[in-house]
């Protein structure tokens, strides 16, 4: 005798989805059996899409959607063809919530499914990439509760890369919306339904207190039934999502290792920022002492090589009254230094590291060695005025340079504020920095240099950051090897 198989459920899509392992496996109990599927008629173009066309034969669930409202379901003799049986699964009043899993398990019991498999997992009869995007469903489309968008937290409101769900969208595009999130947030139960079958990764919910998260829970579903507790999670969600461009101020949402990455200006930047250190852990010596003066001889020789070019190519050109003066930010062993006055420039240090009393004998020891005066301050920290009365001539400097130092400055703008009032109007100012456009950027992409790099830049992240102070203009710029870039700036 040939077998009719008639489910009833008038649930909604989530329903459809939870009923989904229970078709596949009465498919396989009943290999040769007809199948129906009651539902309501809304749903019958997300059926299209999601359900195996070998579960469901054509059309069959198209045979009975209701309007709506619940019907009576007992009578299952309409559904006989002549020598038929009908073998009516009424999944209607299951209760969902008598399992771990919503409904999926209730249902297959009902159904006398036997067999493990209670996941949920749709695929999808089309390709869907993941993007980095939120997707919001505020209605749920059937039954009216919902969020507004005074419920979710204000920098959730404000971001670009939120997609509202539009509940008017055909069920492909609803489909392909929500499987493309890399987090959906919406109230129960749809859509959440939707976006835990298809993978979503993050799944954020606002139950009613009326359909508690006890009921309904939902795998992988973050699940609250009070609202402020569902902003309070988006809020730190959200919080850890993005951060603001010290640089350009535009909001930056994408990461590469702990640095912000903005779109804008192109900066890299931490947030929070590290706490303020001179030398990473490893550059100090087995004493946890500072260890700078452990340069190789290839190392002081690119220093000496970049100081005399900046000498020949630039500080040549300033008109001074007397030798150029000059000062090399963050000189560590001031090597830097030390080779601009061989050529007879008055030449000056400054560097923090280790400033305090007891590790100051090695910075002196090093300014002794070379014969080089130092101030061991905090750059960032002293004001311009206290590092000209530190000089012998009290004069501006005709050259600034900072190699391997700029992004260490956790202020930039303010950095730049005080090499502008201790540079000599016609002076230059060099800088060398990582530049994370150029080749060899890993090189920068270690712990040892998160600890003490605030920012990287690259030439546009430096181009926006000039023109923004109003303080230098970039007169040369070219990239060096190992991801770095030397730029040559004049004051404005
Ligand atoms: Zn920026």
């Amino acid at each position: 005798m040939k077998t009719t198989v008639l489910i009833t459920r008038y649930g909604g899509l989530g329903d459809l989805i939870m009923i989904l392992p229970t078709l596949q496996g009465l498919k396989r109990q009943y290999p040769k059996a007809k199948f129906v599927l009651r539902t309501y008629k809304d749903y019958v173009g997300y059926v299209d899409h999601l359900f195996d066309q070998t579960i469901l034969d054509d059309n069959q669930y198209l045979k009975y959607p209701f309007e709506s409202g619940w019907k009576e379901i007992g009578n299952a003799t309409e559904f006989a063809e002549t020598g038929q049986r009908v073998l009516h699964i009424n999944l209607q009043g299951v209760i969902e919530s008598r399992s771990d899993v919503h409904g999926v398990i209730a249902f297959r019991q009902e159904a006398g499914v036997t067999g493990k498999g209670v996941e949920v997992h749709l695929p999808l009869p089309f390709e869907v990439n993941r993007q980095n995007v939120t997707v919001v469903q505020l209605r749920d489309d059937k039954d009216g509760r919902g969020l507004t968008k005074n419920d979710l937290p204000q920098c959730l409101q404000q971001r670009d890369d939120v997609i509202w769900l539009d509940s008017l969208l055909t069920p492909k595009d609803y489909l392909r919306t929500i499987a493309q999130a890399q987090t959906f947030i919406g109230p129960d139960s749809s859509g959440l339904h939707l976006a835990s079958a298809l993978g979503v990764p993050e799944i954020v919910g606002l139950y009613s207190p009326e359909f508690p998260p006890a009921i309904r829970a939902y795998p992988n579903v973050k699940a609250f039934t009070l609202k402020y507790e569902f902003q309070k999670e988006l809020s730190v969600m959200y919080a850890e999502k993005s951060a603001t461009c010290p640089i350009c101020t535009e909001s930056a949402v994408e990461k590469r290792e702990i640095y912000w990455m903005c779109p804008s200006c192109d900066a890299w930047f931490q947030h929070p920022m590290p706490v303020k250190k001179f030398e990473a852990q490893e550059e100090k010596g087995a004493d946890g002492r500072s260890n700078g003066h452990n340069q190789s001889e290839a190392d002081l020789e690119a220093s000496a090589r970049l100081a005399s070019c900046f000498a020949h190519n630039w500080i040549s050109r300033v008109r001074t009254e007397g030798p150029a003066k000059t000062l090399d930010i963050g000189c560590k062993y001031p090597y830097f230094a030390y080779t601009l006055q061989k050529l007879g420039m008055e030449s000056y240090g400054i560097d923090g590291m280790d400033f305090d009393a007891d590790q100051t004998p090695i910075l002196s020891r090093y300014s002794e060695e070379l014969g080089v005066p130092m101030l061991m301050v905090d750059f960032e920290k002293v004001t311009p005025w206290q590092i000209l009365n530190n000089t012998d001539s009290k004069k501006r400097f005709d050259a600034i340079s900072m190699v391997h130092v700029f992004e260490h400055m956790y202020d930039p703008y303010a950095a730049l504020k005080t090499i502008h009032e201790l540079l000599n109007p016609e002076g230059y100012f060099l800088i060398r920095v990582p530049s994370h456009e150029v080749p060899g950027m890993e090189w920068h992409m270690s712990e040892r240099h998160y600890s003490i790099h605030p920012f990287y830049y690259s030439e546009q992240a430096m181009k926006t950051l000039m023109k923004t102070s109003g303080l230098f203009k970039i007169v040369e710029t070219y990239p060096m090897g190992a991801g770095t870039r030397d730029y040559i700036l004049k004051p404005v």
